[in-house]
């Protein structure tokens, strides 16, 4: 017999795996290429060349004991020296090989970073719509999910509820910019206030509070739109990064936390970021990887194809009267739903073929989300779709 908290997980994330089934189902009805997959985050542009040629000299060239071994549960110390420097050259921080945690992707620091932090019972602030796999993260700890209300004008974190949701319980404040699911960026205006509110609340409570800026996206975003990089705005940062998004190597687990000297408790938190690696399970990031990564630091995708595929889709769905912001970065649209019950959307939307996610995962309903990490290809021949689906809802 299974947990009964696993239970409960199996049971909550029926949704998506229902979308995963129904994709497949509408696939063999109807071929692959008819089906208009939105759902999932799956980068469809390709890991650079870099990527590949670095795989190929590590391989040859380095010493099969070292690549394929166990080594420090933080990750390879050049490793960390080499992604410190440029953390450095980008944002004019100092960090050193002292300040990174190498972690099974973003996932991976995030529970690192959780475990870490969280006694039984503490609070970890969200802002909604928020990436559902938190609940799950925040949850194994023993933590309570504290949720923002979405503010839907522009999706800038709600700043007047989150100091009314700050209690001295409060551990933890997850930031993810550019946003998934909305693509939207804080601004550096957000920034800098949600960072004073909690100075503020630091100083009144008398507890730590931390920020932790989950960034797989930070490399996609449009229109040379500035992502702050929060350390230098808040003492109490921790970073996690991840490849996943950047390099397109999800499948590879590969990402670091940054534990910037500033942070309350820094030496005990280091010291146990390292532990928490280990007794997870990870025991390290993936060893290849964290070698490859070091040769691939100034690679990048070509955001070109996420920003053609933004164009086509944010313009063509305006065109048809679809209600959206537009976003700055990741590769999500956040789509307002033309009924006011956006399952039922989602669900006439699959007569057209076409699968996107109800906010509801979000903790936002009444929204949708779509993916265009997907061919050109694909937005182009789901379009008529689209505006017949909109045609139907709105009769
Ligand atoms: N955080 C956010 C906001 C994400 O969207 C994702 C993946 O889609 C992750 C974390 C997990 O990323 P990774 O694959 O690096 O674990």
């Amino acid at each position: 017999m299974i947990s009964n908290k696993m239970v409960e997980y199996v049971q909550s994330s029926s949704i998506i795996r229902a979308m995963f089934e129904e994709g497949k189902r509408l696939a063999a009805i109807h071929g692959a290429e008819n089906v208009y997959d939105f759902s999932l985050g799956n980068p469809n542009a390709e890991a650079p060349k870099a990527v590949k040629d670095a795989i190929i000299e590590i391989i040859n060239n380095e010493s099969v004991t070292m690549v394929h071994g166990y080594m420090n549960n933080s990750g390879y110390e050049d490793v960390r020296v080499a992604i410190a420097q440029s953390i450095n050259n980008k944002f004019g921080t100092s960090f050193n090989e002292t300040n990174i945690v190498m972690t099974v992707g973003a996932a991976g620091g995030l529970n690192v970073i959780l475990k870490t932090l969280l006694n039984p019972g503490d609070e970890v602030i969200v802002f909604a719509p928020y990436f559902g796999e938190y609940r799950s993260y925040v949850a194994n700890y023993d933590g309570n999910l504290v949720v923002v209300s979405p503010n839907t004008v522009d999706f800038q974190p709600n700043l007047a509820e989150f100091k009314e949701k700050i209690t001295s319980r409060t551990k933890a404040v997850i930031i993810n910019s550019p946003n998934n699911p909305t693509g939207v960026v804080y601004s550096k205006d957000t920034i800098i206030k949600l960072s004073e509110i909690l100075r503020e609340k630091q100083s009144e409570l008398g507890t730590d509070i931390y920020i932790i800026s989950d960034e797989p996206y930070r490399e996609l975003s449009y229109d040379g739109v500035e992502v702050p990089y929060l350390t230098q705005y808040y003492d109490n940062t921790i970073v996690g990064y991840s490849y996943s998004k950047s390099l397109s190597l999800p499948g590879e687990r590969i990402g670091y936390l940054v534990i910037p000297h500033e942070v309350a408790d820094f030496a005990n938190m280091i010291a146990a970021a390292n532990v928490a690696n280990r007794i997870l399970g990870f025991v390290n990031a993936p060893s290849l990887f964290q070698r490859v990564i070091a040769k691939c630091l100034n690679a990048d995708v070509d955001i070109d194809i996420y920003n053609k595929n933004r164009e086509l889709l944010y313009n063509s769905l305006i065109e048809y009267g679809y209600e959206c912001i537009k976003p700055e970065g990741a590769f999500y649209l956040f789509v307002k739903s033309p009924i006011a019950d956006e399952k039922e959307f989602c669900s006439v939307a699959k007569k057209y073929n076409i699968l996107i996610v109800p906010g509801t995962s979000f903790a936002c309903p009444g929204y949708v989300r779509m993916a265009y990490c997907v061919s050109y290809q694909t937005i182009e021949k789901a379009l008529p779709s689209f505006k017949a689906l909109i045609e139907e809802v709105r009769k």
